[in-house]
């Protein structure tokens, strides 16, 4: 079974999906789950009735904010402060995670909880705080899951999702559980017991914020374990992060998002707890932070502004039901990606954040089929972008020497029919040595990665063209075979 270390040691998409793809469990458990997600949302769309209208509202709802991004994250930022909110704006991860270790250092904290963010794992938050000896937990199950693995989610709302019952019963034994069982409710009680104390002696809370409300400076929290609440409301100090995309204009676009993104990414109706938070603890109110602290990440969401083919990318939702239709998701997974963000959201969103060579190879882990898009209840064109992505890299000369010749020919070849048949007939005898039973099969050079997981066609003995020129002379003549035509 490939792990995540394994994964860090091979650097390309293609290296890492291979250690993937040997993983029969991962693929087995990713195939089950996705499958099961995306039934569960086909049956609560159709449920909810008008999906398609329910989808292009989304669309307008989140192309007027971000066209308008400057004017909601102002409205949002005076009427945080107005409530006695602290905002910092970061240019980058780096000075995100600078700015959020000030905080906590100030308050002399020695235990953070927190809820799922993939905002803070952009950042890499946890490992800055652990650097300077503050314990961090994460307290959704799947997240402490990981957590204790050593791991990075594999999946934006089921971090787990290539995990055992028998490996998180041995992760829970490593981490103090005694004389436990692979039933789930037997883990989840060692779960909620060990996180319990560590909610009651934290002294800061984090937080992500699926959506924040311009009109009345709110952050708005959609999750299923109760956790957030708890991590939300019981330390003294409350810090959020989020995206500066996260913004929406008012309640009201939140009413619409309240019934898609549930919907799309567990299919459920509702989510479990949906918690609206303004501001720190007021003095009449039993319960809250003394402080609420709010940093918006930009690290590289402004560069799309203005973008057109790429602006759409800051409409997600951060849904993950792209992944589950993505045929290339469900063969490798999430860790093969190799970035915080898998599947076609991440291969889209992760080269627009890094402009690095890192990850440039990620818009090739697609089919192109457009499943992703359809699945997006924003309605993203996530397939129009890894081409724009793909024509990117061949401008910038990202591409190896191998393809652009490969290509040149491609295109020398079809730009004058003499040639494509000329350089026909030479392929049809050139693929002789390579015919195995109809089909091309080459066990070395650039055809090998093709032949190995498809089936590609051996070239037919004379093309359309041909055949077509035959049959009409053999029909002018009279003979048998005329009439085919
Ligand atoms: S791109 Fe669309 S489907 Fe994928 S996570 Fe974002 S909102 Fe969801």
């Amino acid at each position: 079974m490939s792990t995540e270390k394994d994964a860090i040691q091979v650097t390309t998409i293609v290296d890492r999906s291979r250690l993937a793809l040997q993983d029969d469990f991962l693929r087995g458990a990713v195939r089950f789950t996705t499958e099961r997600l995306r039934g569960r949302k086909a049956a609560s769309s159709e449920e909810l009735g008008n999906w398609e209208a329910w989808r292009e509202r989304g669309r307008q709802i989140r192309s007027h904010t971000i066209a308008h991004l400057d004017y909601y994250l102002r409205q949002f930022v005076d009427n945080v402060q107005a409530h006695g909110g602290h905002v910092y704006f970061a240019a980058n991860a780096e000075e995100a995670a600078q700015t959020i270790v000030k905080i906590v250092e100030k308050k002399q904290a020695k235990l953070a909880v927190k809820s799922k963010s993939m905002v803070s794992e952009e950042i890499h938050i946890n490992k800055h705080l652990q650097e300077r000896g503050i314990e961090v937990v994460e307290t959704d199950l799947g997240e402490y899951i990981i957590q204790l693995a050593g791991e990075m989610p594999s999946h934006i709302i089921i971090p787990a999702i290539h995990k055992t019952r028998s490996q998180i019963k041995d992760l829970f034994t490593a981490a103090g559980a005694t004389n436990l069982t692979t039933d789930t409710k037997d883990l989840t009680a060692f779960a909620r017991r060990a996180l319990r104390d560590k909610f009651l002696r934290a002294d800061v809370g984090m937080t992500g914020c699926n959506f924040a409300i311009a009109e009345s400076g709110s952050v708005v929290l959609f999750t299923n374990e109760g956790n957030g609440r708890m991590v939300s409301t019981l330390p003294k100090t409350h810090i959020v992060t989020m995206g500066m995309e996260r913004i929406l204009p008012t309640f009201a676009d939140l009413e619409v998002m309240a019934n898609l993104l549930p919907r799309s990414a567990t299919g459920q109706k509702l989510t479990t707890y949906m918690s609206v938070i303004t501001g720190p603890r007021r003095a009449e109110e039993a319960d809250g932070p003394d402080e609420l602290h709010i940093v918006i990440l930009d690290n590289g969401r402004s560069s799309q502004l203005g973008d057109d083919e790429f602006q759409e990318v800051l409409h997600c939702i951060r849904c993950g039901a792209c992944l589950n239709v993505c045929p290339v998701y469900r063969h490798i997974g999430g860790h093969a990606y190799g970035s915080v963000y898998p599947g076609p959201i991440g291969a889209v969103l992760t080269p627009l954040l890094n402009q690095g060579e890192a990850y440039q190879d990620l818009p090739y882990a697609s089919s192109l089929c457009g499943a992703c898009y359809e699945a997006c209840p924003v309605k993203i064109p996530l397939h129009d972008m890894l081409v724009a992505l793909r024509r990117r890299n061949v401008e910038q000369g990202r591409t190896k020497w191998a393809e652009r010749m490969a290509f040149q020919g491609y295109r020398m070849v079809f730009a004058k029919a003499g040639r494509y048949k000329r350089v026909m007939r030479l392929a049809r005898k050139a693929q002789k040595p390579l015919l195995r039973q109809g089909y091309v099969e080459s066990t070395m050079g650039p055809l090998m990665g093709w032949t190995e997981s498809r089936h590609a066609p051996a070239l037919a003995k004379s093309s359309f063209r041909e055949r077509f020129q035959s049959m009409q002379q053999a029909w002018r003549r009279g003979e048998d075979g005329g009439d085919q035509v």
